[in-house]
Parts: structure tokens; C-alpha cells; sequence
């Protein structure tokens, strides 16, 4: 099996496609206003041909995972047939998808037959009406079921992203844990980053670090007990209480970043391969391919090869984001 080693001597396994920039909910920390929503044009998003094309490529050169996401990955049509077809790439190890969960009732059992191996689900609230708040949709009941489902289908491990909200949804940390109990769920509360533009007033008033939850959590539960999984499954340290069928995980990416063992670059809707979240630098890819004729497949691939060593190359050793400099951050210099 061949490695992919960037500059800074990291192996890069975990290729991060998102399947389109639209998504049925608008999350507070995520969306702009709906006035000022853009949706990319259909024909500048990345066909599912040319997303195949060039994970096969990623597949090839060494990367074994790949994590679709969004927008909302289940909005967009044919995701099962494109999912069997990832999976027919014999190197591919493991394919898992982000999802809000508000489709999974639905489609969990169907793409796990197409070879999904497993999900993350976001989930801020478990109250329908915060929940409402936070995501400008009623659609609480839906997602609990889509988690179900998923725990039926074998979507495992089932990971449910809570994004820490000061004065949201930090009064429901102790509830999200208990879920613990009964569900085999991993639970991972998530810091909220600064990843938009115009929500730098979200992200101002309402961060909360991982670190300050996790203290009070162990005081009201002093048997949460860390857990050896850490490296492997992703950026969460994990804890668990006795006798719990999940566990709970805390991803501190901004109070304390995790970039040295950072093994991921994303592929954007739009056909941009782009090595940090919190970078502007991107390398352009949908282009270049399309002013390729599809017959000259040799050409192709060794552009596909091209954009994907140059991605890595300029990997950045780490982001600069700080939580204490989040209102002085300068929301220039990182993307969406
Ligand atoms: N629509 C899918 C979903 O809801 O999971 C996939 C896309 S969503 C952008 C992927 C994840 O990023 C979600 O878990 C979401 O909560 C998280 N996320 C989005 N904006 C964030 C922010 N500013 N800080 C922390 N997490 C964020």
C-alpha cells in the first residue's frame, strides 16, 4: 500500500468529500441568512463521475478513508448508487458520512447495503424547541428516529456531534450523556469554531471550551473514566461510565488543537481540494479535469495526481485559531 506524507512528515489516509452545499436546516453557527444564502450553481458542483474519478486516484495513492459530507450529503440525489460505487474500490477501508440525520429513518438500511460503514450524526438539543432554534427546523423526533435507524442498520459506530453552545445548550450536557446509558452512541461534544464569516456574533458570545465541560461533567460524574481509544477513531478523546453502553468524547479543536496528527484534505462541492478547514488555500481541480477530454484518461489521472500532491505539499503544520482570540480573530483569513 502506498503512503501519502506531507511536509511535515504527517500520513494522509482520510479524504473529506463534500457532496453539496445545500442543506435542509440552517444551524445557527453555520448558515449566513437566508437572504444572503448562495447556493453554488448545479453545473459548478462536482458530478458524482468526477468525485469518483478522483477518490479512485486518492484511493490509489494511499488514502483508505473517505467521509462524506455538506451541506447535507442526503439531499443530494443518487448518494446510494454513488456509495456502491465507492465501495467497489477494492483499497477503500472504511467509507462514513456526516448526516443531520433528518433523512436516516429513511435511507439507513439502503446505504448500509450499499456499503456505507458507518455515520456521525449532529445533534445540538434534545428539546424540540430548542432544537427548533437552533436549526430553523422542527425536525427533533425525525433525527432521534434516523438515530435508531442507524443503530439498526449497523451504522457503527453510531458518533452523535454536539456543538457546545454557552447559554444554549450547556444545560443538556448531562442529558446527552445519560443517552450513554441505554445506546451504544459515542457522544462527542464539539467546540464551536470560527468558521463563518458573518457569525462572528455567534461565535463571540456563545463559545464554551471543551475542557471547562468536561470539569464540571466529572464532578457530576466522578466514575467517567477515560478511555485508551484516542488515536484511530478521529479527533475525540473518549470517556465512559461504568456499565454505559456508549461513551463520550470531547474534540477540542480550537482550545487545543490536534493538528499534528491532522491525517485529512477535503474535497469542496465546488471541485477545490482544500488541506486545512481553517485555511483559505485551496487547489483548484473540477476545472483543470474538465478542460480534459474524458477519452484522455492517463492525462486525467495524472492531473488528479498532480492537484492531490500539491494539496498536501501546502498543508499548514497547524491552524492559529485560539479560543481566547476568537473575537479579535481576523474571520478573513479562515473559510467556510
Ligand atoms: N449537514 C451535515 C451535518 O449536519 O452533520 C454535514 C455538514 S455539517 C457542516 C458537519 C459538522 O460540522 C456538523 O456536526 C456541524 O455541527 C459541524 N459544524 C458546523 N459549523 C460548525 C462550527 N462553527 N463549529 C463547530 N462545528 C461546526
Amino acid at each position: 500500500m502506498k503512503k501519502l506524507i506531507d511536509s511535515h512528515g504527517r500520513e494522509i489516509t482520510y479524504f473529506r468529500i463534500s457532496l453539496t452545499d445545500r442543506c435542509n436546516f440552517r444551524c445557527i453557527y453555520c448558515s449566513p441568512s437566508e437572504r444572503d444564502f448562495c447556493f453554488i450553481r448545479h453545473q459548478d458542483i462536482l458530478r458524482f463521475e468526477e468525485i469518483l474519478e478522483i477518490a479512485d486516484v486518492a484511493v490509489e495513492m494511499g488514502m483508505n478513508k473517505i467521509r462524506l459530507t455538506g451541506g447535507e450529503p442526503l439531499v443530494r440525489k443518487g448518494i446510494i448508487d454513488f456509495i456502491g460505487r465507492l465501495k467497489q474500490m477494492k483499497l477503500l477501508e472504511d467509507i462514513s458520512l456526516t448526516t443531520n440525520g433528518y433523512f436516516l429513518s429513511d435511507m439507513a438500511a439502503s446505504l448500509k447495503v450499499a456499503g456505507l460503514n458507518r455515520v456521525n450524526i449532529s445533534l445540538d438539543s434534545l428539546q424540540s424547541e430548542k432544537f427548533r432554534k437552533i436549526t430553523g427546523f422542527e425536525g427533533l423526533e425525525k433525527v432521534l428516529k434516523g438515530i435508531d435507524s442507524a443503530l439498526e442498520a449497523g451504522l457503527t459506530p453510531v458518533k452523535i456531534n454536539v456543538v457546545l453552545l454557552k447559554g444554549i445548550n450547556d444545560d443538556e450536557v448531562e442529558d446527552f450523556i445519560k443517552l450513554t446509558f441505554n445506546k451504544p452512541l459515542y457522544i462527542r461534544f464539539i467546540e464551536l469554531m470560527p468558521t463563518n464569516h458573518e457569525l462572528t456574533q455567534i461565535n463571540e458570545g456563545h463559545f464554551i471550551s471543551a475542557q471547562n465541560i468536561k470539569d464540571k461533567m466529572r464532578i457530576k460524574f466522578p466514575d467517567l473514566q477515560p478511555t485508551s481509544i484516542e488515536r484511530g477513531y478521529g479527533p475525540a478523546v473518549y470517556y465512559k461510565l461504568p456499565g454505559a453502553k456508549g461513551m463520550v468524547g470531547f474534540i477540542t479543536a480550537v482550545s487545543q488543537h490536534f493538528c499534528a496528527r491532522c491525517n485529512r484534505i477535503r474535497l469542496t462541492a465546488e471541485g477545490k481540494l482544500r488541506p486545512c478547514l481553517f485555511s483559505d488555500r485551496e487547489i483548484e481541480i473540477k476545472n483543470r479535469l474538465r478542460e480534459i477530454p474524458a477519452y484522455q484518461k492517463s492525462k486525467r489521472k495524472i492531473l488528479i495526481q498532480k492537484c492531490m500532491l500539491e494539496s498536501i505539499r501546502i498543508k499548514p503544520l497547524r491552524h492559529h485559531i485560539k479560543s481566547n482570540e476568537i473575537s479579535e480573530f481576523n474571520m478573513s483569513q479562515i473559510g467556510g
